[in-house]
């Protein structure tokens, strides 16, 4: 344990964590002490956050391929005097806080992948980095925050560890690779992270975890009960036809235009078949290829498209529609098709009582004006695996500088991502706060 190297802070926290202590009245339990002493420690944390965010920014790594910041994470993390686990899932690393009372276990989760995105923010720690992707030269970018994240947490950690006699409970810290999907034939990210025991020997009894978003202002806190963010199910159908001449079409079976059918018969799923007033859904085509001349219809056209759900069940019986309506279509022109629906994330859902349970902490955290009650979100998100084993809530935190308009701020993915740093205190003291409350009984 680096006891020399946070000696200074162990002092000042317990210091001025101590003033408080005395300026409290009386009758101030525990629990409030234990607030108090959070936010000192989490003010002194700040510069900090931001040191490691920025040097995790300059230097940011694609999925299962973390091994930089794996190791600031578990240096950091080991230097706290916690029990750490690496290589969790390629370079995932889980640690565990005891504290000095029992209790509770609470997980916090953090993601530390960057995305193959050439950075156009001017900053000082702008990336530099490129790699390979797909047999291509890419930019690597934390283009999704990231980082951002991955700093929060461990300023959590530092503030958590530095009273953790004060904690009756335990905090599990999970920092996860490859959140943004891999390429074909490589596993990862949280599903991966289960299957390695990131949530065995303890078990939590819950997990929270927060997104940075261009969608809210620095300052602000986003969050909703119930389904948050979509299920990601990606189809490949191909359409199977007989080629011919182009003008001779009655020789062949078109494939082009049943795959133009298709096409069309698919969006009536979501506008004729679905039941739109419980829960939205979307099927889009990203992709036709199909031929390769004026005059002549091809044998084979290839759709490619996304399907985003909120409903478990809606998402099981878009997938049989689809499989109906594809199968209908192509018998109809005498063509066939095969359907291959890749399952992706599921819906991330916000365990609702735990949701109305935390309100009161995030208002306290960030100040009831900048408490969000938000729309629900297509994008998906692998928090969803956690969320599937425990109750949880996944929270998004602002980062748009307050003076942008929000509607001009680079989103999540862009190259002009954008991160205003101080929305991050919010973020961590957020994470802190409600393990605080949590362990302390909600
Ligand atoms: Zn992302
Ligand atoms: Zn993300």
């Amino acid at each position: 344990m680096g006891k020399r190297h946070f000696g200074w802070i162990l002092a000042l926290g317990t210091s001025v964590g101590g003033l408080i202590a005395a300026a409290l009245p009386a009758h101030a339990g525990d629990r409030e002490t234990a607030q108090a002493t959070l936010d000192t420690r989490a003010a002194v944390e700040q510069p900090k956050i931001i040191a490691w965010r920025r040097d995790i920014h300059e230097h940011p790594e694609l999925g299962n391929q973390e091994t930089r910041t794996a190791a600031l994470v578990a240096k950091h993390l080991k230097s706290l005097g916690l029990e750490v686990r690496t290589g969790v899932a390629k370079t995932g690393v889980v640690a565990v806080l005891k504290g000095g009372k029992p209790g509770p276990v609470v997980a916090l989760r953090a993601d530390m992948d960057a995305l193959p995105v050439a950075e156009q923010v001017d900053v000082p720690f702008a990336s530099k980095v490129k790699t390979q992707y797909n047999g291509q030269e890419v930019g690597v970018m934390h283009a999704c925050g990231h980082d951002t994240h991955v700093a929060m947490l461990m300023g959590v950690a530092e503030v958590l560890a530095g009273m953790k006699d004060q904690l009756p409970g335990t905090v599990k810290f999970i920092f996860q690779p490859a959140e943004e999907g891999l390429p074909k034939g490589e596993v990862g990210g949280a599903e991966q992270m289960l299957k390695e025991g990131a949530f065995d020997n303890p078990k939590p009894d819950a997990v929270f975890g927060v997104h940075v978003i261009s969608t809210l202002h620095a300052g602000d806190v986003g969050y909703r009960p119930g389904p948050f963010m979509a299920a990601a199910d990606e189809f490949v159908i191909t359409v199977h036809g007989k080629q011919s001449h182009g003008a001779l079409p009655w020789t062949g079976v078109d494939p082009i235009v049943t795959a133009s059918q298709i096409v069309l018969g698919m969006q009536t799923i979501e506008s004729r078949q679905m039941e739109v007033i419980k829960e939205p859904s979307i099927l889009s085509v990203g992709s036709i290829h199909g031929g390769n001349r004026n005059n002549i219809i091809p044998d084979t056209v290839t759709l490619n498209g996304t399907i985003r759900t909120f409903d478990e069940g809606m998402r099981a019986d878009i997938d049989k529609r689809l499989r109906r309506t594809v199968a209908g279509i192509a018998e109809s022109a005498g063509a066939t098709a095969d359907v291959d629906i890749i399952k992706g994330y599921p819906v991330t859902i916000n365990n609702p009582e735990l949701t109305a349970k935390i309100v009161p902490t995030l208002q306290r955290v960030a100040g009831k004006e900048h408490v969000k009650l938000i729309d629900k979100v297509t994008p998906s998100e692998d928090f969803s695996f956690y969320e599937q084993q425990v109750p949880g809530v996944y929270l998004f935190v602002g980062i748009t500088p307050p003076e942008t308009d929000l509607s001009k701020a680079a989103s999540n993915h862009s190259p002009k991502f954008f991160v205003d740093e101080s929305g991050l205190i919010v973020g961590a003291r957020t994470l802190a706060h409600l393990t605080v409350d949590y362990l302390y009984g909600l």
